[in-house]
């Protein structure tokens, strides 16, 4: 495993090599190549990848730390470290020997872009519902269907992508350059604006039937599952970030912002929203921060505790980045000043990778007050 290193670094990092590039990659709609490349060159599209593999090898808090950093700088970059690290989870867990030779290392080197194409237009909250179809023919499958919401769909290389075959929903990776495969930018969504997105097409593409990812009818049950716990962990992080910038952003302003004769800051209401943001904020962090030492244990229970962190640092980013556009009145509004990219940012993390609904539904199946006689703590 990488050497954990200091927050600091991962600041400097984020607020160097990515920061300048959020607004620019906000109002084009697209995230700068520069930014991909400075994750790629420091090794942050290999973060979870064993250093035999060509990743860093990453814990799994230092890898949240970063992303958490990278979500404060920009949830566009973010989103690509969280589609292309939980495509390579998947694969990591339930890949098979060939594939996990050839494309991971190529994943962590960041030579192969991946995107996540589960999501159909008919098929949201409810993947038990997809359309898409996987038909075998002896050593091939043939892939046909319509993908929604691929987040950096423009630019992937491989996709993997989730069907139905005969034996139930099937993962699949599917090369970009795979005749029948067509995409289409999605350029009016106003969240992660920078994350070109795209509609997938995929008009009977044909394809080895080893692209298939585990087994047959293990899409959801496994392959999907990993994917998605990695992307709410992910995700987390990445609400911890906005929430932080929102936090500092407020600060900034009601710092030196005079109304009525004295700084916003001095006002006792505006203590008071500016106490309510941060403690929102550290909360998040200590959850994510809970998850990320069970997940480093490998304990059981840190599938839930990820479920946790997420709804909970989904909100507080949410809430914190709401705050902050109100703290800045008028100017909170302005495209300019990219206060309200924190609010639009923020409401995507509540949406994806189960929203805050399907959570609640999942987390309400769990004796979640089991655990308040503190032995949770323990
Ligand atoms: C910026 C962005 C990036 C995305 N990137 C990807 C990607 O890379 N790959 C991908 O596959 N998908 C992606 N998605 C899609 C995302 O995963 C879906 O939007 C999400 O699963 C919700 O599906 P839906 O939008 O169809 O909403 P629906 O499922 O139609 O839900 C609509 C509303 O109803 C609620 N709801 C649904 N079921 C219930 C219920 N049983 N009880 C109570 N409330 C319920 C939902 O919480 C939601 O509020 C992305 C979405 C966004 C916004």
């Amino acid at each position: 495993m990488e050497k954990q290193r200091p927050l600091e670094q991962y600041r400097r990092f984020a607020q160097e090599a990515i920061a300048p590039m959020a607004k620019p990659s906000d109002l084009a709609g697209r995230l700068d190549p520069a930014v991909v490349e400075a994750l790629r060159a420091n090794g942050f599209l290999g973060c979870i990848t064993p250093t035999a593999l060509g990743g860093l090898g990453m814990d799994p808090i230092s890898y949240g730390q970063l992303t958490a950093e990278v979500g404060r700088a920009c949830s566009s970059a973010r989103t690509l470290m969280t589609v292309h690290h939980l495509v390579s989870a998947a694969i990591l867990r339930w890949g098979g020997g060939e594939v996990k030779a050839r494309l991971v290392p190529r994943l962590a080197r960041g030579e192969e872009i991946a995107a996540f194409a589960l999501s159909e237009s008919e098929a949201g909250s409810d993947a038990s519902a997809l359309s898409t179809t996987i038909r075998r023919e002896g050593d091939y499958i043939f892939l046909s269907g319509e993908k929604c919401w691929v987040s950096f769909g423009q630019i992937a290389s491989v996709i993997l992508v989730i069907g139905r075959a005969a034996e139930g929903i099937t993962a699949v990776l599917v090369p970009c350059d795979t005749p029948g495969l067509h995409r289409h930018a999605v350029t009016s969504m106003v969240g992660v604006r920078a994350g070109m997105m795209a509609e997938i097409t995929f008009d009977n593409c044909k394809l080895p039937a080893t692209a298939i990812v585990g087994r047959a009818g293990f899409g959801l049950s496994h392959v999907a599952t990993t994917a998605l716990d990695h992307g709410r962990y992910s995700v987390a992080w990445g609400a911890v970030g906005i929430a932080d910038a929102a936090v500092c952003a407020s600060y900034a302003f009601a710092k030196t912002r005079e109304q009525f004769g004295s700084v916003l800051k001095d006002k006792p209401l505006m203590r008071a929203r500016l106490t309510r943001i941060s403690v929102a904020a550290r909360a998040a962090r200590a959850l994510c921060m809970e998850a990320g030492r069970l997940r480093n244990a490998g304990a059981p229970s840190a599938i839930v505790e990820t479920m946790v962190a997420k709804y909970a640092a989904s909100k507080a980013a949410v809430y914190a980045a709401n705050e902050a556009v109100h703290i800045h009145g008028a100017r909170g509004l302005m495209e300019e000043q990219q206060v309200e990219r924190l609010l639009r940012d923020a409401k995507v993390t509540e949406i994806i990778e189960g929203s805050s609904d399907i959570l609640e539904l999942l987390l309400g199946e769990q004796d979640l007050g089991g655990d308040l006689d503190g032995s949770f703590f323990g």
